[in-house]
């Protein structure tokens, strides 16, 4: 399970730096998770709060925030967003998309770096695109005490 491992290393993560600082305990981790990822952020918030159990994390507040995609244009510098992306994918053709039956997930769902191969800006068309948000997870807050 994606979610379960991704837990595991930020929990990893938070329990190395309360060691590193001689610290006695992690109050606040706050974590934000892109939406390309593709992450279930309930399944994730569930898998974070099973592996705190120890006794310098067990009163932890977790949070999550999900970090909208945003792509931008190499050439021009416009930006846009998933509506644009996911309007763009919809005209693959079919045989491009790695869709499962019945199932309403994007396209490509697995390869969040491949998006930017199959997106063109909307602006000046250029195929020269980088994904600028959402596509990591983070570690935006960690307070120790
Ligand atoms: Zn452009």
């Amino acid at each position: 399970m994606h979610e379960l491992s991704i837990a595991q290393s930020i929990v990893d993560f938070a329990s190395s730096e309360t060691e590193r600082q001689n610290a006695k305990k992690v109050t606040e981790l706050n974590v934000d998770v892109g939406e390309l990822m593709q992450i279930d952020a309930e399944v994730l918030l569930n898998a974070l709060k099973m592996l705190t159990t120890d006794m310098r994390m067990k009163d932890c507040k977790v949070r999550l925030r999900v970090v909208s995609a945003s792509f931008s244009c190499r050439r021009c510098s416009s930006r846009w967003g998933m509506a644009e992306a996911k309007r763009q994918l919809g005209t693959l053709p079919p045989d491009l998309k790695v869709e499962e039956p019945e199932s309403d997930e994007l396209p490509l769902h697995f390869f969040p770096y491949l998006y930017p191969a199959f997106i063109h800006c909307p602006r000046c068309g250029s195929s020269d695109v980088a994904v600028t948000e959402g596509e990591d997870v983070q570690i935006r807050r960690l307070v120790l005490e």
